[in-house]
């Protein structure tokens, strides 16, 4: 007999935070909607885990311990994954001190610590996903995005990790487009997961979410106590969608790497379609890294298409891929990154595979690209 630990990423993904069976109880109990609890009217709320929503929802638990056996470490949820990485840098931050970004990652952090953090005093500094890092020793925290959004290039977590202990600097992983059968930072040496669980983990495309995950007993206590006098949770009903949703990540996460690898490859061989990056093509420079560090690479591809006519072009003529933000849902979507004003060129698209057949997609695809091609192609 197996033990849970022997588990594979199907079986861990439709068992993940599932209560023990009782007969006549649903699977996946269904969501607590709740601000206030009763209350035991001597004990008060001695007597409960359930004293008030904004501490405490069994839903969310439930949620909180499916996450954290996936991810190998301690969870918290919040209401999005900018609640998640702003609650953490908020909370271990103090004036005087210093973070190291990705620069070439998630915009929104970049634009929150241009004008949040560094008016609260902290000193704000970048490195490239792909390094080289410079040294650690004044750092308090490095925030690692790998793959990073939108370039996918990528950073060996376990190398980094090694200089961040040895520098005393906490060493921060968002771990959004890799999902946690990608890769599992805690087990190489960071201090803490962040992520969205907007895009694929959840895959719906319904609904936002954040997490924060570490085995860190004072790093948890620090975001539970954040996350409880700020207030940024998800509801109970997003909480309950996500982890419904959480059951069939392996299998979602299957065909969008199957998808992204034949897009890929169809992408690479065109001579109108450029600057195609997929850490799982060999020639890829994230590939040596991506291989050797991730059980498996995400759905996203990213490529050039000259200019915003032949994207907009692209996408007309395309009848599977929707044009939408946001990524690692059911449907192919693709997203010009710089009509959100991304400092991304203005061909520059992030293809994100879904979970359609294959074939089909392929097909659609090589349509939409010939219709749009420049006239000279
Ligand atoms: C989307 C995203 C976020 C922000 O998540 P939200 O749920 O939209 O708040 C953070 N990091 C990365 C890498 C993302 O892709």
């Amino acid at each position: 007999m197996t033990g849970e630990r022997d588990w594979r990423d199907g079986t861990r993904c439709v068992h993940a935070g599932l209560p023990e069976p009782e007969p006549g109880q649903p699977f996946l109990p269904g969501p607590v909607f709740a601000a206030p609890y009763h209350l035991d009217p001597e004990r008060g709320p001695a007597a409960s885990p359930n004293g008030y929503g904004r501490g405490d929802n069994p839903t969310r638990r439930l949620l909180e311990a499916a996450i954290g056996e996936l991810e190998g470490g301690d969870c918290r949820v919040f209401a999005s994954g900018q609640a998640a990485i702003t609650g953490l840098l908020l909370a271990v931050l103090r004036p005087g001190d210093t973070v190291l970004l990705p620069a070439d990652g998630y915009y929104t952090v970049r634009s929150f610590a241009a004008e949040t953090l560094t008016g609260l005093g902290v000193t704000v500094r970048y490195a490239p996903t792909a390094g080289p890092y410079p040294a650690l020793d004044d750092v308090r925290l490095v925030l690692l995005e790998t793959p990073a959004n939108p370039g996918l290039d990528v950073c060996d977590i376990a190398a980094l990790a090694e200089r961040t202990r040895a520098a005393g600097t906490l060493l921060a992983v968002d771990n959004t487009t890799a999902t946690p059968l990608g890769q599992r930072p805690l087990e190489l040496g960071a201090d803490v997961v962040v992520a969205s669980g907007t895009k694929a983990l959840t895959g719906h495309s319904d609904l936002l979410l954040g997490y924060v995950a570490t085995r860190s007993v004072d790093l948890l206590a620090t975001v539970t106590g954040w996350r409880t006098t700020t207030g940024g949770i998800p509801g109970a009903f997003d909480a309950w969608l996500a982890h419904r949703s959480l059951g069939t990540l392996d299998l979602r996460l299957a065909r969008q790497t199957t998808n992204a690898g034949a897009v890929a490859r169809l992408l690479a061989a065109r001579t109108d379609v450029t600057g195609v990056r997929w850490p799982g093509l060999p020639a890829d420079p994230a590939y040596p890294v991506a291989t050797a560090q991730m059980a498996r690479v995400p759905g996203i591809v990213s490529f050039d298409l000259g200019d915003a006519d032949r994207v907009a072009r692209f996408l007309a003529a395309s009848r599977l891929v929707a044009a939408a933000t946001s990524f690692g849902g059911l449907h192919t979507t693709a997203d010009r990154r710089a009509q959100w004003g991304d400092d991304t060129a203005p061909g520059f698209v992030r293809l994100s595979c879904g979970v359609e057949d294959t074939a089909d997609l392929v097909a659609d695809l090589t349509a939409a690209l010939d219709a749009s091609a420049p006239a000279a192609a």
